[in-house]
Order: C-alpha cells, then sequence, then structure tokens
C-alpha cells in the first residue's frame, strides 16, 4: 500500500505549529502558506496572487508547483483580458470550480492557461486585508474535475487568511524600516518612551550620551543621563512625570558634567486625546554655545576697553565724565548732595625726571589702588589726565567730601611707605552741589562743579600743595 498522503488537517496544524518563525520573514510565510497549500488540499499548484489598488491586474508573488518542487513569482493578470474571473473576485468569496472549463468564472482561462497545464478543477479564496480585498490564494488541480468540499473551501480560507496575517506583517516591517530610516536620517538624538518603556531610540541618541549598549527601560535612561548632567534629582523627578504622562512640552538646555551643553526638546505623543508617550530629541549645541560665550566675552572686553584707562584700570576720562552727569542728573531729580574731587599729585614731574617713568608709572598705579582702597565702594574714581585723578562722591555735602580726601591724604602720609616707591603727596581741589535752592552749591551742572573744582585745585597748589581746598 502507498503510504498515506498526510490529511489536509495534518499539514494545517504543522503550519500553525510552525507560524511564528516566519514572523519576521513575511516572504518565506507566502512560501510556506502555497507548499502547505499543495499538501493541505492535495493539489499540484498553489499560488499567492497581489491585487494592484485600482485591481484591474494582480500579479503573482509566489507559486509553488508540486512537480519540480520550486518556486515561481512575477506572472501578471489583466482585469481586461479575464473579467469574468475579476469580476467574481468581488464578491470576495471563495471561488470553487469544480470543472474549471466549465464554471463561468474560471473558463476564461480554459483555451490559454489551463489546458496546457492539464488544470481541471481550481479553488480560489480571497485575501482580505483590513477593511478591503488585496489578493487571492489559488488551488490549481491538475486532472479531471474535482468536487471542492466544504471543508476543503475552509482550508482554502484559512490559508487566504494567514497570507493576509504574512502581508500585514510585510507592511508593518516596511512601516519600521522606514520609521528607523527616518530617525537615523537626523542629527539629534532621539528617545521615544512609552510610560515605563523605551519604544524607539536613535544611534545619534546612543553615542551622545555614551550608551556602551541601549538602555533597558526609560529608568535606565534617566539614571544614565542624570549621571551625566547636573540635574539627576530632577531627572529623576521627570521619570514619575513621564510615568503619569503629562502633557507638557518643551525646550530646555542641559549641561553635562563633561562640558557639553544640549538642548532638548520634550513633546508628548498623542493618541486619541491621551498622552501615551514622549519623545525627547537632543542637539549638541555646545559648539554654538562657545561661540556666544566666547562673543559674550569679547563684547565685555570691548566694553571695559572702552571705558577703563589701560594703566590704572580706573575709569577713562570720558566715562568718569558721563557717569559724573548721571549722578549730577539723579543728584537733581532726588535733591541729594553730590560732590567731586579733583586731584593732581604734586611735583610728578621730579619723580619722572630723577627716578625714570616705569617708577612714575609706579607711583600712578599705587595711587589708583590707595584710591579705590580707601573710598566707597558707590564713589567713583576715574583718571583724567596723566597724574589727573577724579572722584565722584555721592550723597555727599563739601565738607563731608573734604573730610574724606583729608582723611584719605593723611591716611597715605601716615602709611608705612612701601620700598619701592617715592613718598609722594597730592593736592586736591573739592565742589559740591547741595541743591538748586541752596546758597552754598557751587554750581548745578558738569562744567561748573568741574569749573570750580579745577579753581579750588590750582588754589591748593599755590598754596604749598598737599592739601585739600
Ligand atoms: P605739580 O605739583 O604742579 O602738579 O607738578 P607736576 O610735576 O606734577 O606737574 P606737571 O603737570 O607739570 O607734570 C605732570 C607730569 O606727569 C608730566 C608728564 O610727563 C607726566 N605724565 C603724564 N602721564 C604720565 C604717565 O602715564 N606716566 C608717567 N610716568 N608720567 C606721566
Ligand atoms: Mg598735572
Ligand atoms: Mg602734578
Amino acid at each position: 500500500m502507498p503510504p498515506a498522503v498526510p490529511a489536509a488537517a495534518d499539514a494545517l496544524s504543522e503550519l500553525a505549529r510552525i507560524w511564528r518563525r516566519y514572523e519576521g520573514d513575511p516572504e518565506g510565510a507566502i512560501r510556506v502558506i502555497t507548499e502547505t497549500g499543495c499538501r493541505a488540499l492535495g493539489v499540484a499548484r498553489c499560488s499567492v496572487w497581489l491585487l494592484d489598488e485600482a485591481r484591474t491586474s494582480m500579479r503573482c508573488i509566489d507559486l509553488f508547483d508540486t512537480s519540480t518542487g520550486s518556486h515561481a513569482s512575477g506572472v501578471v493578470l489583466g482585469a481586461v483580458d479575464y473579467p469574468r474571473y475579476f469580476a467574481a473576485l468581488e464578491a470576495e468569496e471563495p471561488i470553487a470550480a469544480d470543472d474549471a472549463h466549465a464554471d463561468a468564472r474560471t473558463s476564461e482561462f480554459s483555451a490559454g492557461y489551463l489546458r496546457p497545464l492539464g488544470i481541471g478543477a481550481m479553488l480560489d479564496a480571497p485575501i482580505r486585508l483590513g477593511l478591503g480585498l488585496v489578493g487571492v490564494v489559488c488551488h490549481e488541480h491538475v486532472g479531471a474535475a474535482r468536487t471542492w468540499t466544504r471543508a476543503e473551501q475552509k482550508d482554502a480560507a484559512f490559508l487566504a487568511s494567514l497570507a493576509s496575517l504574512a502581508l500585514e506583517l510585510q507592511q508593518r516591517a516596511r512601516r519600521e524600516a522606514l520609521l528607523a530610516a527616518t530617525l537615523e536620517s537626523t542629527g539629534e538624538g532621539i528617545v521615544a518612551f512609552d510610560g515605563a518603556r523605551v519604544v524607539a531610540f536613535n544611534k545619534r541618541f546612543l553615542e551622545m550620551w555614551g550608551f556602551d549598549e541601549p538602555p533597558a527601560d526609560a529608568a535606565a535612561v534617566h539614571v544614565h543621563l542624570g549621571a551625566r548632567t547636573q540635574q539627576l534629582a530632577r531627572y529623576l523627578g521627570e521619570a514619575s512625570e513621564i510615568l503619569v504622562g503629562s502633557a507638557g512640552e518643551g525646550v530646555e538646555v542641559l549641561e553635562l558634567t563633561d562640558g557639553r551643553v544640549f538642548e532638548r526638546t520634550a513633546r508628548p505623543q498623542v493618541m486619541r486625546d491621551q498622552v501615551v508617550g514622549r519623545v525627547w530629541s537632543y542637539r549638541d549645541i555646545s559648539g554654538q554655545r562657545r561661540a556666544e560665550a566666547a562673543l559674550r566675552a569679547s563684547e565685555s572686553r570691548m566694553r571695559e576697553l572702552a571705558i577703563r584707562d589701560g594703566l590704572t584700570g580706573l575709569f577713562n576720562r570720558r566715562h568718569a565724565f558721563e557717569l559724573l552727569g548721571d549722578a549730577l542728573t539723579a543728584a537733581r531729580a532726588t535733591g541729594e548732595q553730590l560732590a567731586v574731587a579733583l586731584i593732581d599729585l604734586d611735583h610728578f614731574k621730579k619723580i619722572n625726571d630723577t627716578l625714570g617713568h616705569p617708577v612714575g608709572d609706579a607711583v600712578l598705579k599705587d595711587f589708583a589702588r590707595v584710591l579705590v582702597d580707601r573710598l566707597r565702594g558707590t564713589d567713583v574714581v576715574g583718571r583724567y589726565g596723566g597724574e589727573e585723578f577724579v572722584v565722584i562722591l555721592r550723597r555727599a555735602t563739601l565738607a563731608a567730601a573734604r573730610a574724606v580726601l583729608e582723611d584719605l591724604r593723611a591716611a597715605l602720609a601716615a602709611r608705612a611707605w612701601p620700598a619701592e616707591l617715592p613718598r609722594y603727596t597730592f593736592s586736591c581741589g573739592v565742589a559740591a552741589f547741595h541743591g538748586h535752592s541752596a546758597p552754598d552749591s557751587d554750581a548745578d551742572d558738569v562744567p561748573g562743579l568741574l569749573g570750580k573744582a579745577d579753581d579750588r585745585l590750582y588754589e591748593a597748589k599755590r598754596a604749598g600743595r598737599d592739601r585739600i581746598v
């Protein structure tokens, strides 16, 4: 007795058992369907065809022929040549043509296709995907007419539903490949979370953050990122935010412990009004930050250069007078007093002449330091000429300002004198604004005040120097 042909049920249950193997291999899944179709229904040929979108043609994506034991594909059939068959497919019902030459739905194939191949019966099951018809699984019986049983028709329909699954897997794999390519096509590091799960990330994300291997879950991402930023606590706080999925969206700047600066854009993923996840994308803005910082630094250097005297570091003449103008405007508005002192070092020419210009310079720097050290932080000190200085004393009367300068003069005279410096003294003229209506106000404008202070400085010189007038 010849060995029993395996029962249809055996072939199908075998396919069901191994089906999972084809999860990532849709093409293999289609091939195993056509092979199983031949075994399950005991036919010579089984094939899977896909309709084009307009359903005016269909293309064979796989045909298994038991006579050769091989697979083929590529044949295209047009609806114009086989209108009744295509119309029958639209019914989305199995086409069980017991006598394929006589059946109105398949007789179109008789002369050109069925007779040359010796096909006598056909059993075709439509493949549906989503809501529509997308193709057909064809079983071709070589030999005489044959009665397709209800059970065989159900088996054919089952194979068609597996083909539908395989096609869906194929579509999903294509979508995922496209998505992955999109993710990799950007210079930004991207990671997407769905609750505690990491659902997607690109290579750039792993590189930017120095992951040795892909993070297992959201918590692993937070710990890794947190350890590399100054914001560990906040990161851990955000972990819970991600878990509850608040809808916030925003851009922020992260400073990494290694000095890099990343800009992070966070976007919620919303599905049917519900936040289902979150996407973070990171841009390395370190270079941009460095350029900005350098620009700011050079701007502030330029500004400093513009307002400072190079030798002493005090405000230069132009800036000191600008500040004097501002201070006087403020004093006039509030009615507060304001004093200005002009200072000139005594016999400075002699220091230069006898000890040399560098010592003269050292004296100028020394005196600048004395002024800054001994005056209030609110007093403005400027160098307005070679060995001439200006001090602006806010909220000071003439007498108070003179007292301050006198203290300074006495302190200078009494100080433990640095060995490398010659002793020197200064003369000073002070003028003050005491308010518009105050009878003892020297002037109420900058030229007036400076003129008065200069007159008194001249008086101090004439009276013997080393004094405040
Ligand atoms: P007086 O007591 O009358 O003020 O005498 P003086 O010698 O200080 O007066 P004068 O204004 O004639 O001398 C100022 C000198 O300061 C002249 C100039 O060579 C010198 N000088 C100006 N700027 C600088 C500088 O930046 N460094 C040095 N070392 N000397 C300077
Ligand atoms: Mg002078
Ligand atoms: Mg002088």
